[in-house]
């Protein structure tokens, strides 16, 4: 073999793992006569990417692929890859440009579609927050003329966009009670020849009422057949955000066909990410959610999709955290005199835990089991969200609740939920401050309602905390009674 074939041989394998390893060799090829070598001067080599030799693929940790595109094998693969670009996931073949997808999105969608149960037909979508992934669910499937039936209760930025965007467009919103067990009836009364979606958020925000999704899926499925029988049944989706795959797996329940979770919260868990997933087993759904998420909102980038990623490595541990401290939170605020309502659905006070294995709530609180056995072995927890009222009318409770969130040292006053640390936010005051009143109240918000989202502290801790500012409240309006 003589130097120029052992040359042309190296060339050629270096030119096929250019995307593995490192290009260190530039100068190796400068002493070539070739026209086509690498050239080595300093503009050049300052535009070029260097990578880490072959086995930079065997770190534990997956790596972060940053870039907006894909060096390609040949023209034939870009034009195998533009024929793809809209599968929910990629095959061996490879990626092409970020926008339709790029590995460490890819990597973290694939886990989350695990813990959804997606099957081999559909996928999962991440998105740059919750709200990204809901308004491109929605904007995928409702056209000018279509009806889509909401609850009440849907997240305020949900609303938001129904009220200022969805029906500029000609698409006609229903909000109906959805909660408990008349919830499914409330929906198949809302029932149009023209609805193309019906949307459930389930534990509901701030009162964790459950809606019924077996019975919802039934009346979808009674009211206008399955997907099967009819292509223009509509998309049942569920925001299910409070309770995670860890309680909720809505994609197992006949009839619903979008799971949608905002993964800055529990999914995240540590505060630092916005980030939003949308799961289906349909690819024809999965197809047009790919074409918003390519023409508008955008995937998840890489940094937070591996944030997210390492987030839910403790998924399991933190959820059954959050509802073993979340129960002992909710009975101390349950006995406490200056409280008059506590809404949590561990409590046997909740409307929808009627009790039994089979209720709602029951239903609605997995808890990371897997088999059937699990429920003798495996402790029932019910999730991390409370929503507690103080005692007193209009102007007193405002205030009193006030007084409670600011005199709390371990748990946090912020917004936002779902995290390793306690926050809580008193909506009156706060986030919806700028609702009137009276339409406030309507809405189930109370003058004297806090939130609280339960975090993995010692549950003592907490109580503690807890208990005291509601203590220190009634301790200095005795005094200033008194004087
Ligand atoms: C926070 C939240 C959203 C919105 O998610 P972002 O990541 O803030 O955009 C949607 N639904 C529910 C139930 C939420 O709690």
């Amino acid at each position: 073999m003589n130097l120029t074939s052992t040359y042309r041989l190296a060339q050629s394998a270096y030119s096929k793992r250019l995307h593995k390893q490192a290009i260190t060799t530039a100068t190796r090829f400068s002493s070539s006569n070739d026209k086509h070598h690498k050239p080595t001067t300093f503009a050049t080599q300052c535009a070029t990417l260097y990578h880490p030799s072959t086995k930079a693929n065997r770190g534990l940790a997956p790596p972060i692929y940053f870039g907006s595109t894909f060096t390609l094998d040949d023209a034939d693969h870009g034009a195998r890859l533009h024929d793809k670009k809209e599968a929910a996931f990629t095959d061996d073949d490879g990626f092409v440009y970020s926008r339709w997808g790029s590995p460490t999105n890819e990597a973290c969608a694939r886990q989350i579609a695990a813990l959804e149960g997606v099957n081999e037909h559909g996928g999962t979508m991440l998105f740059g927050s919750g709200m990204s992934g809901i308004t491109s669910a929605l904007m995928s499937v409702l056209k000018a003329g279509d009806h889509a039936v909401f609850p009440y209760t849907v997240y305020g930025g949900t609303h938001e966009f129904l009220k200022e965007f969805a029906v500029h467009w000609n698409v006609e919103i229903d909000f109906i009670d959805g909660a408990g067990a008349q919830g499914p009836e409330a929906y198949r009364a809302a029932f149009r020849e023209n609805t193309k979606v019906v949307y459930c958020e389930t534990p509901a925000n701030p009162t964790c009422r459950i809606t019924d999704l077996k019975g919802v899926g039934r009346v979808v499925d009674e009211h206008f057949g399955t997907r099967a029988s009819n292509p223009n049944r509509p998309w049942v989706m569920v925001d299910s955000t409070f309770s995670t795959p860890y309680h909720q797996r809505t994609l197992n329940v006949p009839g619903i066909d979008v799971s949608i979770h905002s993964c800055t919260k529990y999914l995240g868990g540590h505060s630092d990410i916005l980030a939003g997933s949308v799961s289906s087993n349909s690819p024809e759904f999965c197809h047009g959610l790919a074409k918003v998420q390519k023409l508008i909102t955008a995937p998840l980038n890489p940094m937070d999709s591996y944030l997210l990623m390492r987030g839910i490595r403790t998924l399991d541990v933190r959820m059954q955290r959050h509802g073993e401290n979340a129960l002992k939170v909710a009975q101390m605020l349950e006995d406490h005199p200056l409280v008059d309502k506590t809404f949590y659905p561990g409590l046997p006070s909740h409307p929808d835990n009627t009790g039994g294995r089979d209720c709602l709530v029951a239903n609605a609180f997995r808890s990371g089991r897997d088999y059937d056995e699990d429920v003798d072995t495996m402790p029932q927890t019910y999730g991390g969200m409370i929503a507690f009222v103080v005692k007193g009318e209009g102007d007193v409770a405002l205030e009193r609740a006030k007084r409670v969130c600011e005199g709390l040292r371990v748990v946090n006053l912020a917004v936002s939920l779902g995290s390793v640390e306690s926050l809580v936010e008193h909506p009156a005051s706060m986030t919806h401050a700028m609702i009137p009143r009276e339409d406030r109240l309507a809405g189930g918000l109370d003058d004297g309602l806090i939130r609280i989202s339960v975090g993995i502290e010692r549950a003592s801790d907490l109580v503690e905390d807890l208990k005291t500012s509601l203590d220190r409240v009634m301790e200095s309006e005795a005094e200033q009674n008194a004087a």
